[in-house]
């Protein structure tokens, strides 16, 4: 699991910092999270094919979240791609983006999905045969979702030196790896526990941004291998936090330690923050496992 981030700051795009955009690569996926503005050169920065995006997710409809959206599908159509293109955002956004890809004559030559949000409950929005996406709904001034990635289980491993003591047939490796007990070439039957190993565990990334502090997202993110949450603000300056439903590295800390997530990672900061160790600083002092500052351009590997 690799996270790239594109961009990690609020509100504006400026000469050093870009806003919230991100890729999650995950059992070889990649998954774009927010698309503020600057993501498709960020893109071409951090050398990310465009055609490996075939899912985008918006978390709400802020400006530093999205505004990236419509220059990217339209360059994906000047790139002469033919591949889908599946966007999962709050309701509204088909319409934004339908009406400026009209208006301007520039209708996609690829097939262009929208997944329309509007629940206000976790639910489950992607899935495939190895991994799961499920909603986080966020405290935010618009309707806002986080996301929840989650590898699915994957086949036991083969435990060589056990399988080869035995006489089984090839064609029975993939059962074991499933799970299932096998006979071998003299009719022994084999407990499929003597020649496999668990699989690995699977890994879980967490996004949440933006929010206002909520702990009614706890159950949903509960034991997270990775999460970012928002901290705009510190604390210090709380009383910002609060009307503009963002939260402080504090609270995002106090968010990481209830769910026993095992990295956390602090990023959406304000521009009126020049020393951002501070934010580090602050969400140490209530949280003892790992805490790391998103940063434009910063890889993450979970492996
Ligand atoms: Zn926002």
């Amino acid at each position: 699991m690799k996270l790239t981030i594109l961009g990690c700051h609020s509100a504006t795009p400026r000469t050093n910092t870009n806003p919230t955009s991100q890729v999650l690569e995950i059992k070889n996926r990649m998954f774009l999270i927010d698309c503020g503005e600057g993501t498709q050169v960020e893109l071409r920065r951090n050398k990310i094919k465009f055609s490996r995006i075939k899912h985008i997710f918006i978390s709400h409809l802020h400006g530093d979240h999205c505004f990236g959206l419509v220059g990217l599908i339209s360059t994906f159509r000047l790139l002469g791609r033919d591949t889908d293109l599946n966007i999962y955002a709050p309701k509204g956004l088909k319409e934004v983006i339908t009406l400026q890809l009209k208006l301007s004559d520039s209708w996609t030559n690829y097939n262009l999905y929208f997944h329309e949000l509007t629940s206000k409950s976790s639910e489950l929005i992607y899935e495939d045969d190895k991994v799961e996406v499920h909603t986080i709904p966020l405290d935010h001034r618009v309707y806002t979702n986080g996301f929840l990635f989650k590898e699915k289980i994957g086949e036991r491993k083969l435990d060589m030196n056990a399988v080869l003591n035995h006489n089984i047939d090839v064609a029975y490796y993939r059962k074991l790896k499933q799970g299932f007990d096998v006979e071998d070439n003299d009719g022994n039957l084999i407990k499929n526990e003597t020649v496999t190993k668990p699989p690995l565990k699977p890994k879980s990334y967490a996004f949440c941004s933006d929010t206002a502090y909520n702990e009614s997202i706890l159950p949903i993110i509960k034991n997270v291998d990775v999460l970012y949450h928002e901290s705009t603000f510190l604390e210090k300056n709380e009383q910002l936090a609060e009307p503009t439903k963002h939260s402080t590295a504090k609270q995002a800390a106090s968010i990481a330690k209830q769910a026993n997530a095992g990295t956390l990672i602090l990023g959406h900061y304000s521009t009126r923050y020049d020393d951002l160790s501070l934010f580090k600083q602050e969400a140490s002092e209530i949280y003892s496992e790992t805490i790391k500052l998103a940063k434009d351009g910063r890889q993450f590997n979970f492996d």
